[in-house]
């Protein structure tokens, strides 16, 4: 493709409302742009690349033997009723309605469409296993689209669906799936772990998420160096005896704290760590107001405190300073359980109750209670763990200590068991002739959320680096002055051999300063890289790979071999 007709409106500067660098990225490159909040378009670079990395996602997936098929994202309210998800979604679905008034979501994802799909055209055991799956747009509004690609409200999702006779076949079937996610993560050589999920309100009990390891990433995971325990964040049991304090309870006391409001201030003002210090903190859901404790140098994991209160993390949310105040006759920082109304549910984390005359909120403006003790004086519900795991952590498996990581969720697989069959009625016929329920699994890859993880784990100062396999075109010739006939001559001549021998091949023919022609190259990230500039006469290029930027004076000829074999 010749750069003097390629679309590819690159911007200097950062755009203002990306939040990520693979954002800023992609924009900047030309490769991306957002039409809404979570809802993006896809320029000739960027198709290219989502292209490649469905490409590869489908090579695999074909290769495992599982076959693709295309459904609706336009799905009818009945078959979301049938599973109960219609209400479960909430406001995370795209509803809306035909001109009769029947009304429709726009799919979110994909588990009773395919289970009605199959109850209605596959009724025998000798059908079994089948493992179908799509790449096709996804809607969901999120609560808060960010990081541009990485949390959109449109995005391209890869969903297979596993029907099996029973648990035995669908484990099978798991572990297919979960080898053709590992080639395909390699593949695209991604730095990733495959860690236990949550499985949130898909139903079932057993999932795995495969995380690619990013500094900025959302999802937390924790893992063990000393043996392959790895899990979420949302799963990952906090276990620890830093709490564990014995002695004499004292009395308790009342002491004035003037403004002293963050655990970090009561730390300084008190001079005592910060775990001998209770945090309670104030949500609502809808049904009630709750007040939860959890040790001072801790943080609440919300997942763990939703599943506790058995509701949906959604609809918990903080209670607003004007709401504390009515309830409390104080401010945040200086809330505590003494004295709160009796409409509030108060709840502690199993390790507040073995901690030993700790520090609270007075729920009166500047001053707190030092010495208190549950069950001495106060009497709350006791929550097993709804901490966030974190570094020093005791291994679930091993009894060793926990690391800490962050990352991006780029695949995800679940075993659903028979929730979606038995709620949709979905039977094949077993050998006896006897209607059983399939035993399912859905596994999903986010193909436009992996082209945002690739770059942020490829990319340096200077742009995009992109690995091979996915970049939008392989090499890339430039001819440093166009006007110059030797260079220009030079450079299509290197362009139309690699095009002759079937390389993705870009040629910057265009009329544009040196400087703006390099910066570019490096932004846009073409892995292979030859330069025709001064030397051309004599037919030396400078060949360079964006990865290790290291430039090399080689004939023409030769640097059409490195190509070449670089693509082998
Ligand atoms: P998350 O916890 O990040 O919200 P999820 O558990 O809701 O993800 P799934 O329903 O399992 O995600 O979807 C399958 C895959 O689709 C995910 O592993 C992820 O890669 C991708 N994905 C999910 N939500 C989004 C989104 N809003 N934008 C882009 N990709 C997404
Ligand atoms: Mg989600």
């Amino acid at each position: 493709m010749r750069m003097s007709k390629l679309y590819m409106p690159t911007i200097k500067e950062d755009p203002t409302n990306a939040d990520v660098i693979s954002n800023k990225l992609l924009v900047r490159a030309g490769m991306v742009r957002q039409l809404v909040s979570g809802v993006y378009s896809y320029m000739p670079l960027g198709n290219r690349v989502l292209k490649n990395v469905e490409r590869i996602v489908r090579e695999e997936q074909d290769a495992a033997g599982f076959q693709e098929v295309l459904m609706s994202a336009l799905q009818p309210r009945e078959l979301w009723e049938q599973s109960g998800r219609w209400a479960d979604f909430g406001p995370e679905m795209f509803k809306l309605e035909d001109r009769k008034g029947r009304e429709f979501c726009l799919g979110p994802t994909h588990e009773e469409y395919f289970t009605n799909f199959i109850k209605n055209e596959l009724n025998s055991y000798k059908q079994l296993p089948l493992i179908i799956y799509q790449i096709q747009n996804k809607y969901r509004d999120e609560r808060r689209p960010r990081a541009g690609l990485i949390r959109g409200r449109e995005f391209l999702m890869k969903d297979a669906y596993n029907f099996d006779a029973d648990e035995e076949g669908m484990i099978k079937s798991y572990e297919l799936v979960w080898d053709s996610y590992v080639k395909i993560f390699d593949r695209l050589g991604f730095d990733y772990k495959v860690v236990q999920g949550d499985s949130g309100n898909m139903g079932g009990k057993v999932s795995h998420e495969f995380i690619a390891i990013t500094s900025g990433g959302e999802a937390q995971i924790a893992y063990c160096k000393n043996c392959d325990f790895a899990a979420t964040d949302e799963v990952a049991e906090c276990i620890t005896d830093e709490y564990n304090e014995t002695g004499d309870k004292l009395e308790i006391e009342k002491v004035s704290t003037p403004n002293v409001k963050t655990i970090q201030e009561l730390n300084e003002y008190f001079d005592l760590p910060k775990k001998k210090f209770v945090k309670t903190l104030l949500y609502k859901t809808e049904e009630e107001v709750i007040a939860v404790m959890i040790p001072g140098d801790r943080e609440l994991n919300l997942v763990k405190f939703s599943k506790f209160l058995n509701v949906h993390p959604d609809s918990i949310e903080m209670l607003e300073e004007h709401e504390i105040n009515k309830l409390t006759g104080s401010y945040l920082g200086f809330v505590g359980p003494f004295g709160l109304k009796e409409s509030v549910r108060l709840i502690a984390d199993s390790r507040v109750k073995s901690m030993n005359n700790f520090i609270v909120g007075a729920n009166e403006i500047d001053y707190h209670l030092k010495n208190a003790n549950i069950s001495d004086d106060f009497e709350c519900e006791i929550a097993n763990d709804l901490l966030n795991a974190r570094v020093g952590d005791i291994c679930p498996s091993c009894g060793e200590k926990i690391d800490i990581n962050t990352g991006i969720e780029v695949g995800n697989i679940f075993q659903l068991g028979t929730k979606y069959s038995t709620a949709l009625d979905a039977t094949y016929l077993d050998k006896n002739g006897k209607a059983q329920h399939f035993w399912m699994g859905s596994h999903g890859i986010g193909v436009s959320r992996i082209i945002a993880a690739l770059v942020e784990q490829n990319h340096d100062d200077r742009g995009i680096i992109w690995p091979l396999c996915v970049a939008p075109y392989k090499a890339i010739v430039t001819v440093v002055n166009s006007k110059n006939q030797e260079m220009t001559d030079l450079g299509n001549e290197i362009y139309e051999t690699l095009k002759n021998k079937g390389v993705e091949v870009l040629i910057d023919d265009r009329k544009e300063r040196a400087g703006v022609k390099f910066s570019e190259m490096d932004l846009i990230g073409i892995p292979l890289r030859i330069v025709v500039g001064r030397k051309a006469n004599e037919k030396i290029v400078e060949y360079s790979t964006r990865k290790d930027m290291e430039k090399e004076e080689i004939t023409s000829n030769e640097a059409i071999e490195r190509v070449l074999k670089a693509l082998e």
